[in-house]
């Protein structure tokens, strides 16, 4: 499993996330063509650390994502080249 970022990070980009993941696996902070931020589903160790320090609730664990927001399980993946 993996944690992903949903819609309420776009345009936010706040970096509250990458501040505490310990393996350093949320990318594109600082790159200006994505509008969001992207957990790597290999590197993410599941810990929760980003979850609670999001202020716009757009973290999640990938089994626990709003069915509104699933897409955006796939749109992570997608970021890697991968598929879920
Ligand atoms: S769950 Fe932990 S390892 Fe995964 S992205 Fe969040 S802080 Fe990083
Ligand atoms: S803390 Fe939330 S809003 Fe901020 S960059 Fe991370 S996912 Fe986006």
């Amino acid at each position: 499993m993996t944690y992903i970022i949903a819609e309420p990070c776009i345009d936010l980009k706040d970096g509250a996330c990458v501040d505490v993941c310990p393996v350093d696996c949320i990318y594109g902070l600082d790159e200006d063509d994505v509008n969001q931020l992207y957990i790597h589903p290999e590197e993410c160790i599941d810990c929760a650390a980003c979850e609670p320090v999001c202020p716009v609730t757009a973290i999640f664990a990938e089994d626990d994502t709003p069915p509104e927001w699933d897409r955006f399980i796939d749109i992570n993946y997608e970021y890697f080249g991968m598929s879920r």
